[in-house]
């Protein structure tokens, strides 16, 4: 087949790519977006396969069958709440299957390719990138799983020198390999050497940090096979590749911002600070007051403006419909209703909007952190159901501990809050939340949805 027709169907995936991403940019457009990304990948496929005779078709098609197996099995039986651990672990699939690819590609390669520059320099980037995304993948998969590592970061001596050690290490293993292509057996050292970094990548990162390590990764993911697109010459692989890279990178750069973290000192595996704030005790000491559903239903009675703020509980209790049917509810008794959601609220960037969305729940009540922070004292009751760390004023007032700085949702400005929830648990951050304590806070302690069942008999009976 001629360049010129494989390069064309390549160019108009790759406007399916960026329409599809553009599109992906608003919950109202995501799903026709996710639909005209995957035509776009299903044209760059359908070509690479036409324009390469070589190609086995019969293995591909196990290869495609036992994958949509895998996935189809994954994407049914994975857990909401288990959606980051799923997201790294696909990430980290992106950056074996290039490691793999250019790895084969040098062992297979001709003497003419050898003394070729792009694709040498590029089997050399994609196995540096390719392994730190595949074991740093694993290692955020695992901490978010708890399955060997717990969640707490894990710190040694020399870490960072360790870490800029092994960078050197991998920068000299690839001049090595474009000086002497012919072994192969350099490109396995610098994967093995790539994969000790990945691990070291993210061991140190620990709560908090975690969801921009994912989106991270996700990029990198993208630059592996962006760099795999250079070694097997295949220009929608490039284009594919430098997309999920870039969005991943912006995506990051939106998480730090969200959660107050340097990207730099993520990259470098630097985490928040931390020095101990005041103990549990001393805060909710006799200072918790906690109340009954029929008691915050006569809340609703006096108020205009309710104001739900969804968090990771929510996820776990599954409570999304009944906090519709509570919002309809008080809607049709002139309550306006709007839901505030954080950007790291939840497991995963856009946590909260999607569960809402499972639920029916109109776009447009979806308001963002800065969009209802103004306005919060004019809310006259805020439910905060499942959240923590996002709503937890210590962020403002107390910039050691380990959420110091990061924008939260202002709840305590509203003129009543109340929280549900089933303890005094902590969240993720694992930090007490002054917020409970406040004059101004009622505590409803209940599993999320039994919570808005009780509400919704409750302001039915008022
Ligand atoms: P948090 O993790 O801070 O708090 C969740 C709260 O939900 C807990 O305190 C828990 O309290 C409560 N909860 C758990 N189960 C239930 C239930 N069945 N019913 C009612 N409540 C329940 O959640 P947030 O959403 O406020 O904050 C998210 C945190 O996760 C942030 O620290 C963020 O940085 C981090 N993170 C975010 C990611 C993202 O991309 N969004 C990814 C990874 C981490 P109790 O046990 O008492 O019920």
């Amino acid at each position: 087949m001629s360049l010129n027709v494989i390069n064309s169907a390549y160019l108009v995936a790759a406007v399916l790519f960026i329409l599809g991403l553009k599109m992906m940019a608003h919950p109202r457009t995501a799903v026709k977006g996710n639909v005209w990304s995957a035509v776009g990948m299903l044209i760059a496929i359908v070509f690479t396969l036409w324009d390469r005779d070589i190609v086995d078709y019969k293995l591909i098609l196990v290869g495609v069958l036992i994958g949509s197996g895998v996935g189809m099995l994954l994407a049914l039986k994975i857990q909401m709440t288990a959606m980051p651990q799923m997201v790294a672990l696909l990430n980290g699939f992106g950056g074996a299957a290039s490691t793999l690819v250019a790895g084969v590609e040098l062992m297979t390669a001709s003497p003419q390719d050898f003394m070729n520059m792009q694709f040498l320099v590029a089997v050399g980037a994609t196995g540096v990138i390719g392994a730190v995304t595949f074991w740093g993948s694993y290692v955020a998969f695992d901490k978010l799983q708890e399955f060997i590592f717990k969640g707490n970061p894990i710190h040694f001596k020399g870490q960072q020198a360790l870490n800029i050690l092994l960078l050197l290490a991998c920068i000299v293993v690839c001049v090595l390999i474009v000086l002497n292509p012919a072994d192969a057996f350099l490109y396995w050292i610098l994967v093995a050497i790539a994969s000790v970094l990945g691990v070291l990548f993210v061991i140190p990162v620990g709560g908090a940090d975690m969801p921009v390590v994912v989106c991270l990764l996700n990029s990198y993911s993208g630059m592996a096979g962006c760099a795999t697109g250079f070694v097997i010459n295949n220009n929608a692989l490039i284009i594919a590749g430098a997309l999920v890279g870039s969005s991943g990178i912006i995506l990051s750069d939106i998480m730090c911002r969200a959660m107050n973290r340097s990207l730099m000192n993520v990259l470098l595996g630097v985490i928040g600070p931390t020095e101990g704030s005041a103990s549990a005790d001393s805060i909710y000491a006799g200072k918790i007051k906690s109340v009954t559903a029929e008691e915050i239903a006569m809340l609703f009675d006096a108020a205009n403006r309710v104001l739900i703020v969804p968090g990771y509980g929510l996820a776990v209790s599954q409570a999304q419909h009944v906090v519709r049917d509570l919002a309809g509810l008080l809607e049709s008794k002139g309550i306006t209703v709007e839901y505030g959601i954080h950007p790291v609220a939840g497991r995963m960037p856009g946590h909260m909007n999607v569960l809402l969305a499972e639920a029916d729940v109109p776009y447009d009540k979806l308001k963002e952190m800065d969009e209802v922070n103004p306005s919060m004292p004019t809310v006259d009751v805020a439910i905060v159901v499942g959240a923590n760390d996002v709503v937890n004023p210590m962020a403002r007032t107390d910039p050691k501990c380990v959420i110091g700085g990061m924008p939260i949702i202002d709840v305590d400005r509203a003129r009543t809050v109340v929280v549900i929830k089933r303890s005094l648990s902590p969240g993720f951050a694992g930090i007490p939340n002054p917020l409970f304590a406040n004059d101004n806070t009622l505590m409803f302690f209940a599993d999320g949805k039994k919570a808005f069942l009780d509400l919704i008999a409750a302001v039915k009976a008022s």
